[in-house]
């Protein structure tokens, strides 16, 4: 498997974003992302579900800033 996955260069991993990047309602997803294989397919899959997951959390929060949102556009 090391043999066919592309291999980050040496200190990258504190550069790996999370999943939940630090702006509301943005979330990242991507084999770069940080899990704990290497940029890989499985990399990919398993930051999607962490990404997802991390949707799922915030799920009550996401519903508030889409009212928030929406009633500040109403109003201007
Ligand atoms: C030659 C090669 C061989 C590989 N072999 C293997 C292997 O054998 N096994 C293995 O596990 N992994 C392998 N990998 C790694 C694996 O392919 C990747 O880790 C995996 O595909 C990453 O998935 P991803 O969804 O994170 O990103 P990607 O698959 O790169 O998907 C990102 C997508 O976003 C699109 N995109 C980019 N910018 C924008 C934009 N601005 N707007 C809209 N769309 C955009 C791109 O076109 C792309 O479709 C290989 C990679 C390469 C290059």
């Amino acid at each position: 498997m090391s043999q066919v996955c592309l291999q980050d260069g040496p200190n990258c991993e504190p550069c790996r974003p999370l999943q939940r990047s630090p702006i509301e309602g943005f979330y990242l997803s991507g084999d770069y992302t940080k899990q704990k294989y290497l940029a890989s397919m499985e990399g990919a899959v398993l930051s999607g579900k962490l990404c997802a997951q991390a949707i799922v959390q915030d799920y009550e929060l996401l519903v508030a800033w889409g009212q928030r949102e929406l009633t500040e556009a109403t109003m201007s």
